[in-house]
């Protein structure tokens, strides 16, 4: 259904809408906000990929990862770009297309250790906001709806349980992945420890902004996930405005 055939759409009255989505690793966040994105005509923007290219960076200039005054200093003299795209976002660092090389265990779990410092975070709000500030987005994260945009019109906190998100995350790299997923145990066993830094940090821990509807995937499938996440924003943009 497109967002006309919603009735959300009226020619003229157009409001550029920020929708917010957060949730822990696992939880389909991308795929959610890629169909929202799609389904009402914004764009896309997932900030795990701009921690996960500042990370890169400190990887290979081999800064110690608990070392918060030289990440400090690193993001000082480091430049991140995020591009929307149709199928996923393209991320530059330092003008580099590091799209391909963010995905690995070992940028993800840096990307959940560097993203603990709180002048790290303050950097990437500030890059995410003028990303973000036209409106027309959907942006996915752990703390758009709580600190990047607090105002945002449609807030989602889409979770899941910790098993259900390690299984679909195991088949998701078995279909992806040229070598065999790791065992289903020691994903969840990686996702609970990147949901444990994300939930317990000083500085914007992952959580649900106090106004934002989550919503459980569970026991739900991908196909009701995503109607689930369409009603959602009807009904918070009600009939008579418009998504753009
Ligand atoms: O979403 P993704 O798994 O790509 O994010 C990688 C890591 O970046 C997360 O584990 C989290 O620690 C961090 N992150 C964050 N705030 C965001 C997005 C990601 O702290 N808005």
């Amino acid at each position: 259904m497109s967002a006309e055939e919603n009735g959300i759409a009226a020619p003229g009255t157009c409001r550029k809408t920020i929708i917010a989505i957060d949730g822990p690793a696992g939880a389909g966040k991308s795929t959610i906000a890629r169909h929202l994105a799609r389904h009402f005509g914004l764009l896309n923007l997932e900030t795990g990929a701009m921690y996960r290219a500042f990370a890169l960076k400190a990887l290979r200039k081999e800064i110690p990862l608990d070392d918060g005054e030289a990440l400090e200093q690193l993001a000082r003299e480091t430049s991140i770009r995020l591009e929307p795209g149709e199928e996923a976002n393209r991320v530059l660092l330092d003008g580099e297309d590091v799209s391909g090389f963010i995905r690995n265990p070992a940028v993800t779990d840096a990307a959940s250790r560097v993203s603990v410092f709180p002048a790290v975070r303050a950097w990437m709000v500030r890059l995410q906001q003028q990303v973000g500030v036209q409106g027309g987005v959907v942006m996915e994260g752990r703390d758009i709806g709580t600190v990047v945009f607090p105002h945002a019109e449609v807030k989602i906190f889409l979770d899941a349980a910790p098993e259900v998100r390690g299984q679909r995350r195991y088949e998701q790299i078995g279909q992806q992945a040229s070598s065999p997923a790791p065992p289903p145990e020691e994903i969840v066993r990686d996702l609970r420890a990147r949901d444990e830094r994300d939930r317990n940090r000083a500085d914007s821990p992952l959580k649900p902004a106090p106004d934002a509807v989550i919503l459980d995937s569970t026991r739900m499938t991908l196909e009701q996930a995503l109607a689930a996440a369409e009603a959602i924003v009807v009904e918070k943009l009600g009939p008579a405005k418009q998504v753009c």
